[in-house]
């Protein structure tokens, strides 16, 4: 079974007498372990997208099943569970608490999650190395750079072991090293198995995946394989 299952997703955003379709008749199954990027202008329903994926928020209409689990009408406390148990975020601009170190960002999931604190320590600090940072974990991330701070978020997204990594704009605060490296962190993450799902407006970025959606006016209209002209 896919891990992400989409069938025919809409969603309206009403205020008063005003709607907004933000998204329209989406179908879209991701299998695990697949490097999927989501490209598409301004405006054109990324960000909806992804909170839904995200179980952020809940479809206006359709059915999205998230690893064999319908979350189409949850209740926002079994969202929050679902969040925490299976997805792993990374945003455009960190989101990380500045008044604590990078070890304790990256615990935090697990303390949500109940993990008991010896157990957090040692995992935060063992994602931390994963993503090359075991000499900064006590750095504030005002201490750190912005690719730094990324890649602390990286480890505090992998720290919980998600299904989903689920990446909004990763790169778009970043300089062209840091981003190779954040995208490199990716790139590992897609060969031990996981699904990765990022959304970008950069081409270049998205080349990076392995299959590219573009969507227009809330709705697909392009969906393809990438060929990186390894092979011949
Ligand atoms: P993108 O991330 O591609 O820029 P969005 O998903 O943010 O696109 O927006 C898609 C459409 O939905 C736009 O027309 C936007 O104005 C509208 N929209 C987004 N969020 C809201 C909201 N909370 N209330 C009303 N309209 C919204
Ligand atoms: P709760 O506080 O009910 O436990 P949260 O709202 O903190 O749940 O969300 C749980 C997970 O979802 C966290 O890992 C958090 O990183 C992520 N998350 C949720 N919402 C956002 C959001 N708008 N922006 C960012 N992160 C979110």
């Amino acid at each position: 079974a896919p891990i992400l299952d989409l069938v025919e997703v809409g969603k309206t955003y009403r205020s008063g007498s005003l709607a907004v379709d933000a998204l329209r008749g989406v179908d879209l199954t991701v299998e695990e372990g697949e490097y999927v990027a989501v490209m598409g202008p301004s405006g054109s329903g990324k960000s909806t997208l992804m909170h839904i994926l995200g179980c952020l928020d809940v479809p206006s209409s359709g059915r999205y099943r998230l690893a064999g689990e319908d979350v189409s009408d949850m209740e926002e406390r079994q969202l929050a569970d679902i969040r925490n148990r299976r997805i792993g975020f990374v945003f455009q601009q960190f989101n990380l608490l500045p008044a604590m170190s990078a070890w304790r960002n990256v615990e935090l999931p697990l303390v949500y999650a109940g993990v008991p604190r010896a157990e957090r320590r040692a995992r935060a600090l063992e994602a931390l190395g994963r993503v090359g940072l075991s000499e900064r974990v006590a750095h504030r991330p005002g201490e750190l750079s912005g690719g730094q701070q990324q890649r602390v978020s990286v480890a505090r997204a992998l720290v919980t072991d998600p299904s989903l990594i689920l990446a909004d704009e990763p790169t778009g605060n970043l300089d062209s090293v840091s981003t190779t490296d954040v995208l490199g962190l990716f790139r590992e993450l897609h060969e031990q198995g996981r699904t990765v799902v990022l959304i970008t407006h950069e081409p270049d970025v998205a080349a990076q995946a392995e299959r590219v959606i573009h969507i227009l006016d809330g709705q697909v209209v392009d969906d393809q394989l990438v060929t990186t002209g390894t092979s011949s």
